[in-house]
């Protein structure tokens, strides 16, 4: 069998190879490299795949993106956020690097996304914003968070690094894509994301064309007309030859995310029930893209089954290790709402095992025979 991988971004590029040189060749040509037309292009693709009357700004990276959406939000150093304990480091990062406080809340043990009962407790007085994080593939529980983030006047910024192309579905039976219900939705093209690009990249997603514009000219030096500059921005681009990559891409998102769904139903009917692993859960909310597949191992086993498929030449990852009030950067700086037990709990049990568009039934039927004769 060939080498197991976490991810196959070779395999995916393959299949599509002859498209992807074409466009970047026509980058190359026409020297283009930032700001040539097929960033335009990739743009209003995007704003299509994402839906009606939504406005993308493409952007350097999916950690500029939600930095860039809390500064367009015009938020105050003391101001607090509130944010999942248990998520990439960068949910966090940029509340801080602002000046703002990130309020830690804690995840629900199922979902892995954010408790809705402890986000409520989290509120104070200085709370103007939440930040959900729709982990793993899978949308937050978005229609209380919305509700609450209505009654008490505070803004919703998704972040839908790891989600693009997931849907949540509300109780009246509208359904919406993950990153087009808060006030403002955040994605990352990082190469190993479903929808990722060579190199670095990010969008911002929000449907109030006033704060598109802003959120716009942030991104580019606080400018809308050249040397201008309006209000205090960054530089953060997209550059052409990622865009293009994208462009290309982007056409095959739902099925890159069909594939990985249908893969890991296959993972969850064979090892469901086994000793010491739980499956993942699907909550009927939402459709899952499967970012990552991660299993719960309980009984402290979790070390003991990432060495035991290590040495059958299985990778797997540990997303993530520490809570972030556990991290040496947060213990300051943040304040935690309550124990956050279930997000130091997840970061002892979960292991995400091989997951991506390529899978083949041979890989899976390894893994899985390898995990059942782990616990056996
Ligand atoms: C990847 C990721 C980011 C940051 O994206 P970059 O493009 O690497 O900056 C932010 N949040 C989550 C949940 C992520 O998975």
């Amino acid at each position: 069998m060939n080498e197991i991988k976490m991810v196959d971004l070779k395999g995916q590029y393959l299949k599509i190879k002859e498209e992807v040189d074409r466009e970047i060749q026509e980058v190359i040509n026409t020297t283009a490299f930032i700001n040539g037309k097929v960033v335009k292009e990739f743009q209003s693709n995007l704003e299509q795949y994402m839906g009606e009357g939504v406005h993308a700004t493409t952007c350097g990276n999916g950690t500029d993106a939600l930095q860039i959406a809390l500064m367009a939000l015009g938020l105050e150093p003391g101001d607090e956020v509130i944010v999942p304990a248990f998520t990439y480091v960068a949910s966090a990062e940029v509340i801080a690097l602002l000046g703002l406080t990130p309020v830690m809340v804690d995840v629900d043990e199922n979902t892995f996304n954010i408790s809705i009962d402890e986000m409520k407790k989290a509120l104070s007085e200085k709370t103007r914003a939440i930040i959900p994080v729709h982990l793993f593939g899978q949308s937050a529980d978005m229609e209380p968070i919305l509700k609450f983030a209505k009654e008490h006047n505070l803004y919703v910024v998704e972040d839908n690094a790891q989600a693009i192309g997931a849907y949540y579905t509300f109780s009246d039976g509208r359904r919406m894509k993950t990153g087009t219900m808060g006030t403002i939705g955040c994605t990352s093209f990082f190469p190993s994301k479903n929808l990722g690009c060579f190199g670095d990249g990010g969008a911002i997603f929000c449907r109030d064309e006033k704060l598109a514009e802003r959120i716009h000219m942030i991104a580019n030096h606080g400018q809308k007309v050249k040397y201008h500059h309006t209000v205090i921005g960054c530089n953060s681009r997209l550059d052409s030859i990622q865009a293009a990559v994208l462009k290309v891409k982007l056409k095959h998102l739902d099925e890159y995310c069909k594939a990985r769904y249908e893969a890991a139903q296959y993972y969850t009917t064979e090892l469901k029930g086994l000793e010491s692993i739980v499956t993942p859960y699907e909550a009927g909310y939402s459709t899952h893209v499967y970012h990552q597949y991660t299993l719960k191992v309980n009984n402290g086993r979790r070390d003991e089954l990432k060495e035991y498929l290590a040495t059958k030449g299985i990778p797997s990852m540990i997303y993530y290790p520490l809570a972030l009030q556990e991290q040496e950067a947060f213990k300051e700086i943040t304040k935690s709402c309550g124990r956050l037990e279930s997000s130091k709990e997840c970061a002892r049990s979960v292991l995400s095992i091989p997951m991506h568009t390529e899978l083949t039934k041979e890989t899976m039927d390894y893994v899985i025979e390898s995990i059942r004769n782990w616990t056996k």
